[in-house]
């Protein structure tokens, strides 16, 4: 059954006009298969070893720019071992999407407030790094790891170990 379209269709009979305006060296390209044959000419040349792109990801994790944004880390004073965080909220205030979410309780004894949860939700995070540059303890970094994939939704919102112990991209061998 046929269309109401208006051109030719596949399976059509050839157009005997269309085919004598063509004229015989376009006629002949298409007989004989020239531009299938110049454009696989062109794929086969790209099989040379030397012409191969490929990163061999994971085997060899590629070199992100110096500048890249990506999964966040809340910083502890290597030192001490304790959180450089001192839950002053700037960065979730800072956030455009809302997505911080910083805990805090008073510590009666120094009368400072002592960070006791911080949840990050990077499905919702755009890396923008408003916080990061809000921070004024250097606690908060978005560091050079990106691989931030997770089998749920839930595997997206990082608590405050998860953000401590940083990032563990699996370590792949040749
Ligand atoms: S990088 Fe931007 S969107 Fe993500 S948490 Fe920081 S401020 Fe919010
Ligand atoms: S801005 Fe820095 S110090 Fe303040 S709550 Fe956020 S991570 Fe902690």
């Amino acid at each position: 059954m046929r269309s109401d379209r208006a051109g030719p269709g596949f399976g059509d009979p050839p157009d005997n006009g269309k085919l004598a305006a063509m004229g015989m060296p376009s006629l002949l390209r298409k007989v004989f298969l020239v531009d299938l044959l110049q454009g696989l000419k062109v794929t086969f040349r790209y099989q040379d070893p030397k012409e191969i792109y490929t990163e061999q990801y994971p085997l060899e994790r590629p070199q992100v720019a110096e500048r890249y944004r990506g999964a966040p880390r809340l910083n502890v004073n290597p030192d001490t071992d304790e959180t450089m965080c001192i839950a002053c909220d700037l960065c979730a205030l800072a956030c455009p999407e809302n997505l911080i979410v910083v805990s805090s309780e008073r510590n009666e004894k120094t009368r400072r407030k002592e960070l006791t949860n911080f949840t990050y939700d990077l499905s919702r995070c755009m890396f923008c790094g408003l916080c990061e540059d809000a921070c004024p303890t250097d606690a908060l970094e978005l560091t050079q790891d990106f691989e931030l994939a997770s089998y749920t939704r839930d595997g997206a919102i990082w608590d405050r170990e998860t953000l401590e112990k940083g990032p563990q991209p699996t370590l792949y061998r040749k």
